[in-house]
C-alpha cells in the first residue's frame, strides 16, 4: 500500500489515494470506459481524499444514476469517479494515469482485471479486451 499523489491536467483538482496496485485495475468495455479510456484502481472511500479543486470538478450521470463520473470543468480529464458495487460497496474508482508519482514500472506491473461492462457482465472478462 502506497499513498499516491493525483491530479488532473491543468492542475486544479488534486488527490492523494492510498493504493495497492498489486491488488490490480480494470479496464472496462462498457459505454462510458470505454470512450473515456478510464483506467481505474478500485480504493475504498476512506482511502481516498480530495486535496483541491471540489469548484472545478464536474458531475456526469448516466442511466441508474447511482455511479458519479467527475471530470474537471477546465481540462477535461476524468481523475476519478465514485460507484456502488456488490463486491465492494461504496468504492472510488481512481484513473492510475492520473497519479503524478506512481512509476512505469509499477504501472507496468499492476494486474488488470477485464470487465464486460457493455453487456453487465461484472465477473466475467469480455471475449476481447486487446483494444480496451
Ligand atoms: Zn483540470
Amino acid at each position: 500500500m502506497k499513498t499516491y499523489h493525483g491530479s488532473c491536467h491543468c492542475g486544479e483538482v488534486r488527490f492523494e489515494a492510498d493504493i495497492d496496485l498489486g491488488q490490480g485495475t480494470m479496464r472496462c468495455n462498457c459505454s462510458i470506459c470505454i470512450k473515456a479510456r478510464f483506467w481505474p484502481a478500485i480504493v475504498k472511500p476512506e482511502a481516498f481524499r480530495l486535496l483541491a479543486g471540489q469548484g472545478a470538478l464536474t458531475l456526469y450521470q448516466f442511466l441508474t444514476k447511482t455511479d458519479e463520473h467527475f471530470f474537471c470543468k477546465h481540462c477535461g480529464i476524468r481523475a476519478f469517479g465514485t460507484g456502488v458495487s456488490p463486491r465492494w460497496g461504496k468504492f472510488y474508482g481512481v484513473n492510475v494515469t492520473c497519479l503524478d508519482d506512481v512509476t512505469e514500472e509499477e504501472l507496468v506491473a499492476a494486474p488488470i482485471t477485464y470487465l464486460d461492462g457493455r453487456n453487465d457482465i461484472w465477473d466475467k472478462p469480455p471475449a476481447e479486451t486487446r483494444h480496451l
